[in-house]
Formats: structure tokens, C-alpha cells, sequence
């Protein structure tokens, strides 16, 4: 068998037409791509605004700096993530403070966001950062009504679930990222996403003024508005009015992630079958913990499973050509992040899923035949 890695992109002859017109136009960034790319993002995920950036991380950034975060504010995130999700906090001076996962969901546990809230001074928190981890959405109604009871700001770090939703308490879908509850969402175009561009973010609002302020952060704080020029020097003209960043995504790459958004539907329906298929060959096994399992609306960027002897089973894997990932060593854990006081045994619900939980393959060009392979040799190491 092939190597069968846990995600894989999938670059079609549509994908890579679309790059060589580009390249043969007159834009290779800043051109007419950026902006469609950004609308029919933002229509794909049903937001009013949208700001493509460089990568998933500059987007945190971004977010961070539009929202303010100052040195010394306290923003809450989850362990269960990739580190740029925490990281943007640090990028502005502010404090991470890392609240445990639901072990049932392996999302950040809204319950135990509100006691840190509650055991606080108000004021002490401005913001909450949940992920859409594997691809499965928080409550995000929930969510906004905690964070206007605090006067706190939401990112919604969507990374994992383009496509994604959850129902709200009138039983109405709501997208991930669509911004009618966190102020602002993000999404990365990194080959192991759902839609790849090499690299690539983006930034979705239903805010006009976060929306505008982030084009302008994203290329030098410089303006583009011409009705807000302070003075007219004549054609040339532009003003530079605050500090901003380089964080601007090539024509090409944005090509490339609409043609690839054409297809994010049915790839999207791929990956829930793949998921009922591993659901049904898992369910009951002796060796399993938990597993991500059917959940309406859930994006299946990643299919995890807890299972016992994990540390054995992803070398057994790897022997068989199957390189499945874990995800994630919690990110309070990290070194980086020790140094600030947090230590082994401050989260157990995220320590306790880190040491069973595996990534599967799942990615919609899996076969069914390197789907039954990875079943058979996950159950042939355990059973046999
Ligand atoms: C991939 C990812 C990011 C960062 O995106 P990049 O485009 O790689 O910078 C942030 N958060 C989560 C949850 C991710 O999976």
C-alpha cells in the first residue's frame, strides 16, 4: 500500500488552469483574484465581509490587533488546538489563559469558561477564543450570550470547519464563521485544510468597521479609502495612518482556493461519509475510548479515536505506511508556554485525551480500499 497520510490535498487540472491564467494576466497579487476569492468565501460561508491574508496565523494576528488586545490582557483559549489559535494573543503582549476541553466534545467546556469568569474581578477577561476543533462546532449561541454577560470579544478560530455548523436554540443552521456570534472568525488555506492554496487565511465579519480596519492592517495601515485621505498631493497619493503588516495573499494562491471552494461541497460530503464508515467499523471495539463519531454539521477535518496503547498503534501505523497524527500535544504543555506557570495536571480533561486520541486518515480522495486497509490493520494490531 501507498503512504496513506492523515489529510491530503487534491489539486485538479481546473486548480491548476486556474493558477496559469493568473500567471499569465497582469496581477500576481492585488489583482481582480483576491477579491472574488473573497466573496465567494464569504458567500460559501454566509458572512457579509471577507479578508483574505497570507496565512491562518497572520489572520489571528490580525484579529488580535483589531481587537486591541493590549500587554497584560487576559484572553481564553482552548489546549486542544494548534498553538497559532493562543499564539496571536502573545503577539500583542496579552496573557493565554487555557481553559479545559469537554471530554465528550473535545471542545473548549463553556461551563467551565463561565467559572473562570465568575471566579474573576469583571473586567479581567476581554476575550474568548474557541476552535472548531476536528471540524465539529462549539455552541456558539452560547458562547456570544457568556461573552456579552462579560463584555468580552469572540474569535472564532474555524480553521477546522469551512462548511461547518451547529443548530441554535430556535433549531436554525448556523455556519461556522458566519458572524452573526463572534466578531470575528478564521480559516486557513494550509494543504491539510479543506480548501488548500499552499497558504492562505482568511478573515470573515458581519462588521464593517473590524472589516475595514483589517484591509487596512493587512497591507501597511495603508489607506485605501480615498474619501478618507487627509490631504490630495495628487494621483500618487496614499497615507499611511497606522501601523500595519505585509499579511496580503497572492492572485494565484486565490485562484487557486476558488477553484478549490467549487469543490469544498463535495468534498465536505466525502468526508461525512468517510466518517460514518469509520463510525460504523469502530463502534463497540474493546480497544476504543471514544471516537469523533456522527455529529450534524461537523466538518470531519480530522477523525480522532481514543483508543488504549495509542503510542504503540501510531508506530504499528507508521510500519503499515499509515501516518496518522495526533492532534494536539496540548498547547499549555509546551514549553513555550510553561514558562508562564502552567504545568502538567492544570487541564486534565485536555491531558487526559491527549494520551489516547489518534488521527485517522480522512481526507475525500481516501479510497475505499486504503479506508478498509486502515480499519483492518487498526483492528488486526488490537484483535489478533
Ligand atoms: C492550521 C491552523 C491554524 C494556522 O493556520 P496557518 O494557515 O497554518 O497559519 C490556526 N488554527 C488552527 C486550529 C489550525 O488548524
Amino acid at each position: 500500500m501507498e503512504k496513506i497520510p492523515y489529510g491530503r490535498q487534491n489539486i485538479t487540472e481546473d486548480d491548476i488552469q486556474a493558477v496559469i491564467e493568473v500567471l499569465k494576466s497582469d496581477w500576481l497579487t492585488q489583482g481582480p483574484d483576491i477579491k472574488h476569492f473573497e466573496d465567494n468565501f464569504a458567500n460559501y460561508i454566509g458572512a457579509k465581509y471577507a479578508v483574505a491574508v497570507s496565512n491562518g496565523t497572520a489572520a489571528l494576528h490580525l484579529c488580535a490587533l483589531a481587537l486591541n488586545i493590549q500587554p497584560g490582557d487576559k484572553v481564553i483559549t482552548t489546549p486542544i488546538t494548534f498553538v497559532a489559535s493562543a499564539n496571536c494573543v502573545k503577539y500583542c503582549g496579552g496573557e493565554v489563559v487555557f481553559s479545559d476541553i469537554d471530554p465528550k466534545t473535545y471542545l473548549l467546556d463553556l461551563d467551565k469558561v463561565r467559572l473562570r469568569l465568575e471566579s474573576a474581578p469583571k473586567g479581567t477577561y476581554k476575550g474568548i477564543i474557541p476552535v472548531q476543533f476536528a471540524g465539529r462546532s462549539v455552541d456558539m449561541e452560547a458562547f456570544r450570550k457568556l461573552a456579552d454577560e462579560f463584555g468580552l470579544w469572540i474569535i472564532e478560530d474555524a480553521c477546522h470547519a469551512p462548511g461547518g455548523y451547529f443548530k441554535d436554540s430556535s433549531d436554525k443552521i448556523q455556519n461556522c464563521g458566519n458572524g452573526i456570534f463572534a466578531d470575528l472568525a478564521i480559516f486557513s488555506f494550509h494543504p491539510v485544510k479543506h480548501i488548500a492554496a499552499g497558504e492562505g487565511g482568511m478573515i470573515t465579519t458581519n462588521n464593517e468597521t473590524l472589516y475595514k480596519h483589517l484591509l487596512n492592517l493587512r497591507s501597511h495601515g495603508i489607506q485605501q479609502d480615498p474619501a478618507k485621505k487627509l490631504e490630495n498631493h495628487g494621483v500618487w497619493y496614499y497615507e499611511m495612518q497606522e501601523l500595519g503588516y505585509n499579511y496580503r495573499l497572492t492572485d494565484f494562491q486565490a485562484a487557486l482556493g476558488n477553484s478549490q471552494l467549487l469543490r469544498a461541497e463535495a468534498g465536505l460530503k466525502r468526508r461525512r461519509e468517510i466518517a460514518e464508515i469509520y463510525q460504523k467499523a469502530f463502534v463497540g471495539k474493546p480497544y476504543l475510548l471514544g471516537q469523533s463519531g456522527i455529529i450534524d454539521g461537523h466538518a470531519y477535518h480530522l477523525y480522532i479515536l481514543e483508543v488504549k496503547d495509542r503510542k504503540a498503534l501510531v508506530e504499528h501505523l507508521r510500519a503499515k505506511n499509515i501516518f496518522a497524527q495526533i492532534h494536539y500535544i496540548p498547547a499549555h504543555l509546551m514549553p513555550y508556554y510553561q514558562q508562564f506557570g502552567w504545568k502538567k495536571g492544570d487541564l486534565p480533561n485536555a491531558e487526559k485525551y491527549y494520551e489516547n486520541c489518534i488521527s485517522i486518515p480522512m481526507f475525500p480522495t481516501l479510497t475505499e480500499i486504503e479506508q478498509s486497509f486502515v480499519v483492518d490493520t487498526i483492528n488486526k494490531f488490537y484483535l489478533a
